[in-house]
């Protein structure tokens, strides 16, 4: 069974509801549900009364609503919860398999402590006793550190603080668009609020490398804001993915050189008058108007000037356009790809308008927190940097729901680092590659069986609070991490003036001014503030460094491609989502990469032939798709392959593209950045 472009649009499960009594209706149900029951390892079904709960989906950033089907109090298949204001109905693929995942072979099924390279069980309260004794020689002295793959979940404030209360101010992220908009905006620019972009209420969307309708931040909201489009959607970037493919334009430039294409679009728009009030702005636009010369950007893009003139006076013409730059997939880009994004949207007059870019307020629940959004600019490339030079010497790192031993670039020298620091705790729901590393391994439940929230998904266009509501009991024995971090701190004597995560979400809830019967009910809270904005800088300096030119060494741009239903930086492929992968993308234990014809033929390889991407950080081995769908000079890789862990449906299929990405330095900023990794394409 595949899986289209087009299905994963507009792929919506059928509604079922109500209280009736069962033999199975699973005529009214789906092909998911007959997928679910069939796997050996799934509980058989029970007879008993039918129902739906509502709930948030916690396996990607997205933050949809989901509504659960279950039966006997059993959840049997996840479908879209129409009223919910992001998702409204829409699922992806991942979320279609929330169910089956509950039972996923990959599961952490309770405590585990690492004994010389083999995992023995352990009960929670030994867990609690091994981390105290650890902790209770770093209280101070800050030598703890946290990743965190939760991007917007005020668990994150419980953690940060428990971090701060031990005097540790190194709390990382993994990085996102998220975190990179956090960066450019907050730190670099002095701008206030999370970035966000009103898609609903525009009449022009420009995509910037950010693949809205396949793989970027809020994607369900957004492929249901693009079926209501009020204009055009326009999409920049170097494969032809999901939103090229149904935009009304797709531009072709070379992964990393969106931000070249958005000063080309600059100079036109500052040359018919278009100004802002930002700081430094004469600076920037002198050094726009020298450098960013037509010439000089179709050279570096391969865009025809015309091309980029014309695009530039459909935005000064468009009533209410917007732009939104972000990576292709979604993480590795530096400050220049952000700033010049939003500066596009400050010279048309974009900010905090219907339909433009906008600054939304955060609201923490947890006092000794510190500000996430601050957090959210700690670079944790930079860290384990540091680490590795030893400028930074942590000996305890916890790492929740993230899997840095996957999803970073340079695989190979992130997991050297990683060695160097003695403990590492995993709170994860799956074995994943990071948690086959550590040292404890402490289950935390899937988000069918926990209390969570997800508040303002990056990307949104206003404020959203949601929650996810436990729908069974924890099938294994996992706990919140939330409420074993609270043990412990009790365990430490360490007072974090929370009595329990509820009520930190209730907090949260009362601060916003929403009901928390009801959101617990699966109603979701809408709010209109936006952050005015008093102290917004242009940053000239960071200008030249759009200007570099390509390495010979490495002549091919690398463009990976985020595919939802081969997994994400969280998650490896659920068994359920194998079977969408399609014939071009892996051919029994090789995944394909794709180049064009033009690309093949200079390269001198044919169809099938086997070759190795080698970039200065590492390499792995493909095959070759050729297909149109792939500008000159690029090969485009999937992520989501290459696991060494999880389960027999994802192990050892194809290799894994982010151990090939390369990381350089952003200058002056000091950045890292790897959405611009370059690689030779050799015959294997
Ligand atoms: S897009 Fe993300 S949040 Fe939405 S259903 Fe899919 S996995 Fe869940």
């Amino acid at each position: 069974m595949g899986l289209d472009r087009r299905g994963f649009i507009t792929f919506l499960v059928g509604g079922a509801a109500g209280t009736l009594f069962t033999p199975v209706p699973w005529k009214l149900l789906d092909d998911v549900s007959i997928w679910s029951q069939n796997w050996p390892w799934i509980p058989k079904l029970k007879y008993g009364a039918k129902g739906v709960t509502p709930t948030t989906c916690k396996l990607c950033p997205a933050g949809c609503g989901l509504d659960i089907n279950t039966v006997g109090k059993r959840p049997v298949t996840a479908e879209g919860n129409f009223s919910h204001p992001l998702s409204q109905g829409g699922i992806c693929p991942l979320g279609a398999a929330a169910v089956q995942l509950l039972y996923s072979p990959a599961r952490v099924k309770g405590p585990l402590k690492n004994n010389g390279g083999k995992f023995e069980s352990i009960s929670w309260d030994e867990a609690k006793k091994i981390l105290a004794e650890k902790l209770s020689t770093q209280k101070g002295s800050g030598n703890v550190a946290l990743i965190s793959g939760d991007e917007n979940g005020t668990a994150n404030e419980v953690l940060a603080a428990f971090l701060a209360a031990l005097g540790s101010s190194d709390y990382y992220f993994m990085p996102s668009d998220a975190t990179a908009y956090a960066t450019a905006w907050n730190k670099i620019m002095g701008g206030q609020g999370q970035i966000g972009f009103d898609l609903e209420n525009s009449d022009y969307v420009l995509m910037l490398g950010a693949d809205l309708l396949s793989s970027w931040g809020t994607v369900v909201r957004n492929q249901k804001a693009f079926g209501q489009k009020k204009g055009q959607y326009i999409y920049v970037g170097p494969v032809q993915t999901g939103s090229a493919s149904v935009a009304d334009k797709w531009v072709p430039v070379l992964p990393g050189k969106e931000s070249v294409f958005a000063l080309g679009l600059a100079y036109y728009i500052l040359k018919a008058g278009k100004t802002c009030s930002a700081k430094g702005f004469a600076e920037f636009k002198e050094y726009v108007l020298t450098n960013y010369t037509p010439s000089k950007v179709q050279a570096l893009t391969g865009v025809p000037a015309n091309d980029i003139k014309k695009i530039a006076a459909e935005l000064i013409a468009a009533r209410r356009p917007v732009v939104v730059s972000g990576s292709d997939f979604g993480q590795g880009s530096g400050s220049l790809d952000m700033v010049a994004g939003i500066f596009l949207n400050l010279l048309l007059g974009r900010l905090n308008q219907p339909g433009g870019l906008v600054a939304l307020p955060s609201v923490q629940a947890v006092d000794k927190a510190p500000d996430l959004n601050q957090l959210r600019q700690n670079s944790l490339i930079n860290f384990i940097s540091d680490v590795q030079k030893g400028a930074k010497r942590p000996d305890v790192l916890f790492i929740y729901e993230a899997n840095p031993l996957y999803a970073l670039p340079q695989g190979a020298q992130v997991a050297s680092v990683l060695d160097k620091i003695p403990f590492k705790v995993s709170f994860s729901t799956f074995l994943d590659e990071t948690a086959a590393k550590a040292d404890l391994v402490l289950p935390t439940p899937h988000f069918l069986e926990r209390l969570d929230d997800a508040y303002t998904p990056f990307g949104a266009g206003a404020v959203t609070y949601s929650v996810s509501t436990p729908v069974i009991k924890p099938v294994f024995d996992a706990k919140p991490t939330p409420d074993f971090i609270l043990e412990l701190a009790g365990a430490l004597g360490v007072d974090l003036g929370i009595s329990s995560f509820e009520d930190v979400l209730s907090a949260k809830a009362e601060k916003l001014g929403a009901d928390w019967e009801e959101l617990q009910g699966g109603q979701a809270y809408v709010g209109d503030k936006k952050v005015f904005q008093s102290a917004l800088a242009l940053p000239t300096q960071i200008l030249s460094g759009g200007l570099k030119m390509p390495s010979s060494e490495y002549p091919i741009y690398l463009a990976p491609v985020a595919r939802p239903y081969i997994g994400n930086t969280k998650l490896a492929t659920p068994p359920f989502g194998v079977v969408t992968i399609r014939e071009n993308e892996l051919k029994g234990k090789d995944f394909y990469v794709h180049l064009n014809k033009a690309t093949a033929k200079k390269l001198g390889l044919k169809q099938d032939k086997k070759v190795k991407l080698v970039s200065a950080a590492g390499q792995c081995k493909a095959l070759v798709n050729i297909t149109e769908t792939v500008m000159n000079d690029v090969v485009a890789a999937p992520l989501g392959f290459g696991h060494t862990a999880w389960d027999d449906f994802s192990k050892g299929k194809g290799d894994n593209v982010f151990n090939v990405l390369t990381v350089t330095q952003e200058k002056p900023t000091g950045l890292y950045v790897w959405n611009n990794s370059q690689v030779k394409v050799v015959k294997a």
